[in-house]
């Protein structure tokens, strides 16, 4: 028996990273899985790569009429949603002085208010014993040099799982946060640095962290499809670190 047999999933930014592998998990696992992102040729190109059982819709997360469009089509194709992955996120770099309202408000707008709404809008759709997992990051709870503003919406993810399983309790919803440490993928270009830049990132990273080496988007999938499925039934309100141990030390 597959882990997600007939389950309806929605992962946002599934067109990319973390999210597009964890499609091609969910689905391989038996789900029917809906993706979202802001480009339509990468959805295509999504929608081909993971195969079967799969519907994009173009939708910015940040965008609250893009999301009641989004829902409005999962209502009238399915009726219900089972799981959501609320994914879509990213960061770009700017030092505390270097901080201006649009870094601000594009940060926030996406990694807050769009996961938030995001959640809240698919409420009706939820029927008891659903699963959320909302995508943070290691930076919810480190310092890193000017990365203040996104570790601060990633703090602010990793508070909405404490509380939302409260709200939801009577509904025996499960809302748990995943914590990703450095796993590179398409992302990391928003971080402007060159290959060879790059390249010394990832292996400055990985000295430091306790496995040896950064994660891979399958490393991070596989977390995932444990708090999606009911291997996960008895966890609610996690922050659940899959970082080699970085931030554990
Ligand atoms: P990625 O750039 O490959 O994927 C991000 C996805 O989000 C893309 O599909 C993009 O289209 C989508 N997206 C961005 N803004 C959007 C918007 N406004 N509306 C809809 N979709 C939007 O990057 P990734 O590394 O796979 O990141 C996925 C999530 O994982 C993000 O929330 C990121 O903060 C988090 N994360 C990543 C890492 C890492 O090392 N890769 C570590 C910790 C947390």
């Amino acid at each position: 028996m597959r882990k997600l047999e007939g389950k309806i999933a929605l992962i946002t930014g599934g067109n990319s990273g973390i999210g597009l592998a964890t499609a091609k998990q969910f689905v391989a696992e038996g789900a029917y899985v809906y993706i979202t992102g802001r480009r339509q040729a990468e959805l295509d190109a999504a929608v081909e790569a993971i195969g079967k059982n799969v519907t994009a819709v173009q939708s910015d997360v940040s965008n609250l009429a893009d999301l009641d469009r989004l829902f409005a089509i999962i209502k009238q194709e399915q009726g219900h949603l089972d799981i959501i992955f609320a994914n879509a996120g990213g960061g770009e770099i700017a030092p505390l002085g270097a901080i201006t309202e649009e870094h601000f408000d594009k940060t926030f707008n996406i990694n807050v208010k769009g996961l938030l709404f995001t959640v809240q809008k698919a409420l009706p759709l939820l029927p008891e014993g659903a699963s959320i997992i909302l995508n943070a990051s290691t930076a919810s709870i480190k310092g890193t040099p000017a990365f203040s503003v996104y570790s601060a919406t990633k703090a602010a993810v990793r508070s909405f799982a404490r509380n939302w399983t409260l709200d939801l309790r009577e509904r025996k919803i499960r809302v748990n946060a995943i914590s990703p440490g450095v796993v590179p993928t398409p992302g990391y270009d928003l971080l402007g640095l060159n290959d060879q830049q790059l390249q010394e990132f990832v292996d400055t990273q990985a000295s430091v962290i306790p496995l040896g080496r950064v994660g891979k988007p399958d490393e991070i999938a596989k977390a995932v499809v444990f708090l999606a499925s009911a291997d996960s039934s008895f966890v609610n309100g996690i922050e659940l670190f899959v970082d080699g141990g970085m931030a554990q030390i």
